[in-house]
């Protein structure tokens, strides 16, 4: 049997979703928005073939767009977070071992009998996705984790192999990892590659093969896991389940600055009512906070505050984080400072099977149990019926996000009152 590492790729993640959403998209070039129609985070192939590039700013090339029949649609994280549990219950049902990396990808162990096995396997999973799901998806084999990376990156980049690329039975596996930019290379970031290209190492291979030592010295143990990964001895586990989290981070950016004391109270509510149900999915209790607010680092008066809190009792509840965070906005506000950014970091996050109570301060459980309920109901109407749908008066009318969010599509998969209707006559 040969043990094999794949790395799956979702291709053009965020714009395959809304193609599968609106198959009316299918070959027309489309872009994706990032948090109030900022930049572009995703294209489809059409797009990209137009010469329209990632992370471009959308108030700059919006009249382009426009010329080119660019097809536009604001992020819909609903949409696409919903459409990656489904991609990963898919995968987890092909996989021996799966390990989610990120939103769209995943790490997978395959044992199979020969090349052929392999290979049929890897279509086999292509074509279901695109059948149950509508994704594309590109899968790359290899020994190790580095090694599946690449060759997931040589499986979507060139069109000839067709979504699926194995670098151990390639022909020539050094002409492929000649071909990868050092900057392409998984886990080596900006500063080593650019430390890199001046020692003249500019390619996967020249990684590979250059001194051990001399990378050890500028990279310690990382750049030498990646080069041994490199070379086919795996030295980063496949770890199939995900370590809890030890902070979690509701930061966004307003449509416009803002000044006023009132409207930040309201937008820092809304990321603390995110984040405590986060906390709840995650079946977490936050310690402490720390929230943050700054102006634009463009401007030359560069503001920037923030502040934390230790709370004397664990907890995901959201009147008590609330109450919390009003009075740390309260305290680090500045009058006249064009604000663009806020956010709020819970912290010393612990499971919630245990929790540990204040010697000093008087528990009732009665109460306590009382408040969950609450929560409970509250989270399951906003779940069932959308986000915001039962929320804390603070809060305010306007939702900032969705005011930014011109060509957001439905969230037809996750929202009862969004499915589409169909009129019989
Ligand atoms: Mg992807």
């Amino acid at each position: 049997m040969i043990q094999t590492t794949a790395l799956i790729d979702g291709n053009n993640f965020y714009a395959s979703c809304e193609q599968s959403l609106d198959p009316s998209l299918i070959g027309r070039p489309l872009v994706i928005l990032s948090n109030n129609d900022g930049c572009i985070i995703s294209r489809n192939p059409e797009a990209r073939n137009l010469g329209i590039k990632m992370g471009k700013p959308y108030f700059k090339i919006s009249s382009q767009l426009r010329k080119l029949k660019v097809v536009v649609r604001s992020s819909n994280y609903a949409l696409y977070g919903d459409m990656s549990q489904r991609l990963m219950s898919l995968l987890r049902k092909h996989c021996e071992q799966l390990e989610i990396y990120s939103i769209d990808e995943a790490f997978a162990s395959f044992s199979s009998s020969s090349e052929q096995e392999l290979h049929q396997w890897a279509r086999n999973l292509r074509i279901l996705a695109i059948q149950q799901l509508g994704i594309p998806i590109a899968i790359g084999f290899g020994t190790t984790k580095v090694q599946a990376k690449l060759a997931n990156f040589l499986a979507k980049t060139i069109p000839a192999n067709a979504g699926i690329f194995n670098l151990l039975t390639a022909e020539d596996p050094e002409y492929w990892l000649k071909r990868i930019a050092i900057e392409d290379v998984w886990g080596i970031g900006n500063k080593l590659a650019y430390w890199c290209r001046m020692k003249g190492i500019n390619n996967a291979l020249q990684l590979r093969d250059m001194n051990t030592q001399e990378l050890q010295s500028k990279s310690g143990i990382t750049g030498t896991r990646i080069q041994q990964e490199l070379r086919g001895e795996s030295c980063i586990p496949l770890t199939p389940k995900s370590k809890p989290k030890q902070e979690t981070c509701v930061s966004r950016s307003f449509r416009r600055p803002i000044t006023t004391l009132d409207e930040l109270l309201q937008a820092m509510a809304r990321r603390v009512i995110i984040a405590s149900e986060k906390l709840r999915r995650q079946r977490q209790l936050a310690g402490a906070i720390t929230i943050f607010i700054r102006t634009s680092p463009f401007l030359p008066s560069f503001y920037s505050q923030s502040a934390s809190k230790k709370l004397d009792i664990p907890t995901d509840d959201t009147s008590i984080l609330l109450k919390e965070t009003m009075e740390l906005t309260r305290e680090i506000f500045e009058p006249y400072k064009a604000l663009i950014k806020a956010g709020i970091i819970m912290q010393k996050l612990q499971s919630k099977k245990h929790i540990q109570q204040h010697f000093f301060i008087n528990h009732n459980s009665k109460i306590q149990k009382k408040r969950e309920n609450l929560t409970r109901v509250i989270d399951q109407l906003n779940n069932r019926y959308g986000h915001g749908t039962v929320t804390w008066a603070i809060c305010g009318s306007i939702n900032e996000w969705q005011m930014g969010s011109k060509d957001q599509s439905n969230v037809s998969t996750t929202l009862i009152n969004k499915i589409p209707i169909i009129k019989a006559e």
